[in-house]
């Protein structure tokens, strides 16, 4: 069994991201073809796990996905909700805020795509920006930036308390990886429409952004809305990482199919 909780960040603890390797498989000695089979396994039953929660329709399941540019956010939101039904899962993606967003307070525009009974709704980015990007970038001044992890785990703790499973999700590369990853995207020409020349300022802040993210991760990672941050140099551990994580977590929420209606076994559908 796949030990999730090695990733996790728990609560109390000082995360210290240089010392987690990005290239690492935590928690994996296997091949990486096993780790691909298993991956295809994994999603066969996060399609089950998925058609429960929105046939029993009480649970709410949000997963959030954070990382640095290139990290891999819009990737694994292909592999691992490949071939769920997309009637019940919903992508969020937020970016700058628009000036209707920016006339609210930073939670307005997030609260508004959380989950409701029945569905699992993926951030990708999320409220998490407003102690990142406007942290790193100077958008707002450190009195206005600093109030907000106390806000967040408020915030995290309401909806948890109204039936909502949170599970927050940090995509660990490193710097000579996104590089690479950046550099796909000048030398491949299906790949130029990703090329944000804005993302380069973002990676001068290397180190601005890993110590963000840290007290993000250290402020944030609630028993009841935990942190796991994956080593996510290499997709194929990465895939399976975080399906491990979303089928485990879905496991525990023991969801049963709805009583079915009476007389079901006396029905006759008349011709
Ligand atoms: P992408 O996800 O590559 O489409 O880029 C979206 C951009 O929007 C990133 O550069 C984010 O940092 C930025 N963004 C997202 N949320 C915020 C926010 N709350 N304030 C400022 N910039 C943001
Ligand atoms: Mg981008």
């Amino acid at each position: 069994m796949f030990d999730i909780s090695k990733l996790q960040v728990k609560p109390g603890d000082k995360v210290k991201l240089n010392r987690i390797d990005p290239q690492e498989t935590i928690g994996w000695d296997g091949e990486r073809d096993e780790a691909e089979a298993r991956t295809l396994q994994l999603n066969t039953r996060l399609e089950a796990l998925q058609e429960l929660l929105y046939a029993e329709g009480k649970h709410r399941v949000l997963l959030v996905l954070q990382a640095m540019d290139a990290g891999g956010k819009d990737g694994t939101i292909r592999h691992v909700l490949d071939g769920v039904n997309p009637a019940g899962v919903k992508v969020a993606s937020f970016k700058k805020p628009s000036a209707l967003e920016l006339a609210h307070d930073y939670l307005w525009r997030i609260h508004a795509r959380t989950p409701a009974n029945g569905e699992m709704v993926v951030f990708n980015r999320s409220h998490y920006e407003d102690v990142l990007v406007v942290r790193v970038m100077d958008l707002a001044p450190k009195a206005v930036w600093s109030k907000r992890y106390d806000h967040i785990r408020n915030f995290e703790q309401l909806l948890v308390d109204e039936g909502t499973t949170i599970v927050k999700i940090m995509l660990h590369i490193d710097k000579d990886e996104q590089k690479e990853r950046l550099q796909a995207r000048l030398d491949e020409p299906e790949k130029n429409w990703k090329f944000d020349p804005g993302d380069l300022a973002h990676r001068e802040r290397w180190q601005d952004y890993m110590d963000a993210f840290e007290d993000a991760l250290n402020e944030t990672s609630t028993k009841n809305a935990p942190w796991y941050v994956v080593p996510a140099n290499r997709k194929w551990y990465r895939n399976m990482a975080i399906s491990e994580i979303l089928v485990q977590t879905l496991d525990g929420l023991n969801m049963e199919f709805p009583p079915a209606p009476p007389n079901i076994a006396s029905t006759i559908i008349p011709d």
